[in-house]
């Protein structure tokens, strides 16, 4: 075991509270693509960035919904990888410990609920839709089979993903209860995220500005200089070994 894992090893041990933001970066290894990773096929020639607003929705929703309808195809036969059965793990070992781990996520999957967490999503769920303009949810049953768009039974205007778009707020209850967990915790820990995409990028500032030490877990560090702990692997093999030596 290297001195990066005992060290964190021991930080998780003597923490009352543990924080833990998700990122992309998790389930690669269940084969979802990273938003860094080039688009694959049809989709190549789009940066995520330009599909992923409410100004390209406005523009082109069937181009928006369509892109939408492809990531769903790509992810539904996903499952959860090591990684995260380990989160899983820790949260259960947790409870028997007296801790509290709260466990947030970026990501739109359900691969966390998938192996048994209990998760908060910042940025929305792929597999939840709502109304473009009256905002209700929409409950019918979407055929991901084909793109057609869908309209609202209320007002008729389009449906889109519920997912938060650049340049919307985030869901004002995911992000209190991520700044609070945030605030209060002794450890944070990055998981697979590149910490590009604010308010969710500064949420281990804010847990830092508040005592807390802050581990990263990332294939490809990102060589923040607030981080005490990097440890530099994949998410699905460095969890897991946490996840024995700690349980
Ligand atoms: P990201 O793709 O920016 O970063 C993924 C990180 O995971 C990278 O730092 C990479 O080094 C790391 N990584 C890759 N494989 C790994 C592994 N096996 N183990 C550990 N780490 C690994 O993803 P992000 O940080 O989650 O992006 C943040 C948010 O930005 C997203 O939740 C999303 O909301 C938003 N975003 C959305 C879109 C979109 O919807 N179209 C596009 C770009 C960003
Ligand atoms: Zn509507």
């Amino acid at each position: 075991m290297t001195n990066d894992v005992q060290q964190a090893i021991t930080l998780l041990q003597n923490a009352k509270h543990i924080c833990i933001l998700t990122g992309a970066g998790i389930s690669a290894e269940s084969g979802i693509p990273t938003f860094r990773d080039k688009q694959t096929g049809l989709w190549e020639n789009f940066r995520a960035e330009d599909l992923a607003s409410i100004d390209a929705f406005e523009r082109d929703p069937k181009m928006v919904w369509s892109w939408y309808q492809w990531r769903r195809n790509l992810v539904k036969d996903k499952q959860p990888n090591p990684a995260h059965h380990a989160l899983a793990s820790l949260q259960q070992w947790g409870k028997t410990q007296g801790k509290t781990l709260s466990l947030i996520t970026q990501n739109v999957d359900d691969l966390h609920e998938q192996a048994g967490s209990q998760v908060t999503h910042l940025h929305g769920h792929l597999w939840k839709n709502k109304c473009s303009q009256c905002d209700a949810a929409y409950q019918g049953e979407i055929d991901y089979s084909q793109d057609a768009l869908v309209n609202c039974p209320e007002c008729e205007a389009y449906i889109r993903p519920d997912i938060v778009w650049f340049g919307e707020m985030l869901p004002s209850g995911a992000w209190q209860y991520a700044e609070q967990a945030s605030a209060d915790c002794d450890v944070f820990i990055s998981i697979g995220t590149s910490s590009l995409v604010y308010p969710a990028a500064g949420l281990s500032q804010l847990a830092k500005s508040q005592g807390a030490k802050l581990i990263e877990i990332n294939l490809h560090p990102t060589h923040n200089p607030l981080i005490d702990v990097v440890l530099a692997s994949k998410a699905g093999e460095v969890l897991p070994t946490l996840s024995a030596a700690l349980l």
